[in-house]
C-alpha cells in the first residue's frame, strides 16, 4: 500500500480530472460507495473459484461477527447498491465512480494491495452500440492523455452461459489431454472452473493454453451476431483492435463483450484497463434480469505509462508568489493578496509566510515552480507599487502600481 506525496499527485489529479470531464461529456453520473461490503456478495459475484476471492480479499469479522471484506473491485457493490435503491428499475442508468480497491496479491511493479480504480457500470442496455461507446470513451481518454500510442484493445466474446456450459466439455476434455503438463492452480481448477485455466499468468501455461480449442467457435447465435456488430462498430469508428479468443477475464460475472486496453511497457502487469458484459449479474443478486457492462482502469498503471513531456505540469504550480520584505509589507500582503483573489478566481497564488530574508523568499518562489515573483517592500509599500519579478522568461525585472497588477495577473491566469 503506497503514499502519494506532493510531487506525485499532479499526475493523479491529471488522470482523474481528463476522466471526471469525460464522464460529464458521455453523460454519466457519479457514485460513491462504501469501502466494505458483506464478504458474501464477493463470494457470489466474483465467484468463489477466482484468484481474488480464493486468495486476495482483506476479510475480517467485525464486532457482530459479521464477515466483511475490503472491496477487491467495485462492480458487486455498484449492483449492490443499484438493487437496494431501486436505481435500475425499469431504467437506463449510465455510471461511474472511483476509489481505492484492496488485493492482497504479491506486490510488485503495477501491482499493489490498495489500488485505485476508476470505473463506469451501466445498467439496462443489452449492447452492442452500449459496448461500443465504453472503448470510444476509453480510446478517448487515451488520446487526452497523451498516451494512444501505448495502447491497444484486445476483444473477445464468452458468449451465453448456455454457450460457455457446452464449450466447458470441450475445454475440460482437451486439457484432460495436457493434465500432466498443467500446474497445480490449473489442475485444480480443472474441477471447479475450467475456463479460468486460460486466464493463467503462468508462462509455463501459455503453450497449453494458446492450443486450447476457442470459445468464439462455441458461441451462440445472437452472442455472435452481437460480436459482430460490434467489430463493424469499432471498425467504422476506426479503432483498431485484435480479438483474442484467451481473454476470459479473472471474475465469474462476465458474458459475451469482454474487453481490456494493454499495453507492453509495464512488462508483465500489461492491463491498463479490463472491462465487459454482466448480464446475469443483477438477477444472481437477487434482482430481475437487467443487462448490464462496465469497465475498470488502473490509475496506478495509467499514470506509470504518462509521458512527461506531455504533461500539463503548470496547471499544478502557482501562477505568482507574493515575497513580503518587512513587517509592514507582511501585514499588508495578505490582504492584497486576498484582493487578488477576490478579482481573479483562477489565480493560484502563494503568498509568502513566515518572515525570513528577501534572499531566502525569493529562493522559495523559484523552488515553488511560480511564474512570477510578485515583490512587496518597505520601498514598495511607500509608493503604493508592486515589483514584478519573471522566473521563466529572459525579462528585466518591473515594478508596477499596485492597481494595475489585476490587468498583469489575468493574461498569465488564463494560459494555464
Ligand atoms: P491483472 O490481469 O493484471 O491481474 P485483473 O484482471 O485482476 O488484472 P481487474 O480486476 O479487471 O484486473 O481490474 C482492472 C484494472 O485494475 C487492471 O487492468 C489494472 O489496471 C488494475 N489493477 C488490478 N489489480 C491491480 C493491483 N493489484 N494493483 C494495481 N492495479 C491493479
Ligand atoms: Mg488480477
Amino acid at each position: 500500500m503506497n503514499d502519494l506525496g506532493p510531487e506525485d499527485s499532479p499526475r493523479w489529479q491529471f488522470v482523474e480530472s481528463e476522466y471526471r470531464a469525460l464522464m460529464a461529456a458521455y453523460g454519466y453520473r457519479e457514485i460513491r460507495l462504501p469501502i466494505v461490503e458483506k464478504t458474501e456478495l464477493f463470494k457470489r459475484s466474483i465467484g468463489e473459484v477466482t484468484d481474488i476471492v480464493e486468495k486476495e480479499m482483506y476479510t475480517f469479522e467485525d464486532r457482530n461477527g459479521d464477515s466483511l471484506s475490503l472491496r477487491p473491485e467495485g462492480t458487486a457493490g455498484c449492483v449492490r447498491a443499484a438493487l437496494q435503491h431501486g436505481w435500475i428499475h425499469n431504467q437506463v442508468q449510465r455510471l461511474w465512480y472511483g476509489g481505492p480497491m484492496f488485493r492482497h496479491e504479491r506486490p510488485q511493479k503495477g501491482r499493489y494491495r490498495q489500488f485505485h480504480q476508476l470505473g463506469v457500470e451501466v445498467f439496462g442496455l443489452a449492447g452492442p452500440d452500449i459496448d461500443a461507446e465504453l472503448i470510444f470513451m476509453t480510446a478517448r481518454l487515451w488520446r487526452q492523455l497523451g498516451i494512444a500510442h501505448k495502447v491497444r484493445l484486445e476483444i473477445n466474446s464468452l458468449g451465453s452461459a448456455e454457450a460457455r456450459r457446452a464449450y466447458r466439455d470441450t475445454l475440460v476434455a482437451y486439457l484432460r489431454e495436457h493434465e500432466a503438463e498443467l500446474d497445480a492452480d490449473s489442475r485444480r481448477r480443472l474441477d471447479t472452473n475450467p475456463l479460468r485455466v486460460l486466464d493463467s499468468k503462468n508462462p509455463a501455461m501459455q503453450d497449453i493454453v494458446a492450443g486450447a480449442p476457442s470459445l468464439l467457435g462455441a458461441l451462440d447465435t445472437e452472442s455472435r451476431q452481437s460480436f459482430d456488430s460490434l467489430r463493424r462498430l469499432l471498425d467504422a469508428a476506426g479503432i483498431d483492435y485484435s480479438v483474442n479468443p484467451r481473454l476470459v477475464r479473472g471474475l465469474d460475472y462476465y458474458s459475451r463483450t469482454v474487453f481490456e486496453w494493454v499495453t507492453e511497457e509495464l512488462g508483465a502487469q500489461g492491463t491498463v484497463c479490463a472491462g465487459g458484459r454482466y448480464d446475469a449479474l443483477v438477477e444472481q443478486l437477487g434482482g430481475r434480469p437487467v443487462p448490464a457492462i462496465g469497465f475498470a482502469l488502473g490509475i496506478e498503471r495509467l499514470v506509470e505509462l504518462l509521458d512527461e513531456d506531455r504533461l500539463p505540469l503548470a496547471r499544478y504550480r502557482p501562477h505568482a508568489y507574493l515575497v513580503l520584505a518587512g513587517e509592514q509589507a507582511a501585514a499588508h500582503g495578505l490582504r492584497l493578496a486576498e484582493q487578488l483573489r477576490d478579482a481573479l478566481p483562477q489565480l493560484r497564488l502563494l503568498t509568502h509566510c513566515g518572515g525570513g530574508s528577501f534572499k531566502s523568499q525569493m529562493k522559495k518562489a523559484d523552488r515553488s515552480g511560480a511564474q512570477l515573483a510578485l515583490i512587496l517592500g518597505e520601498e514598495e509599500m511607500a509608493r503604493n507599487a508592486i515589483g514584478i519579478k519573471y522566473l521563466r522568461e529572459d525579462r528585466p525585472q518591473e515594478t508596477v502600481p499596485q492597481a494595475q497588477l489585476n490587468d498583469i495577473l489575468a493574461p498569465v491566469c488564463a494560459s494555464a
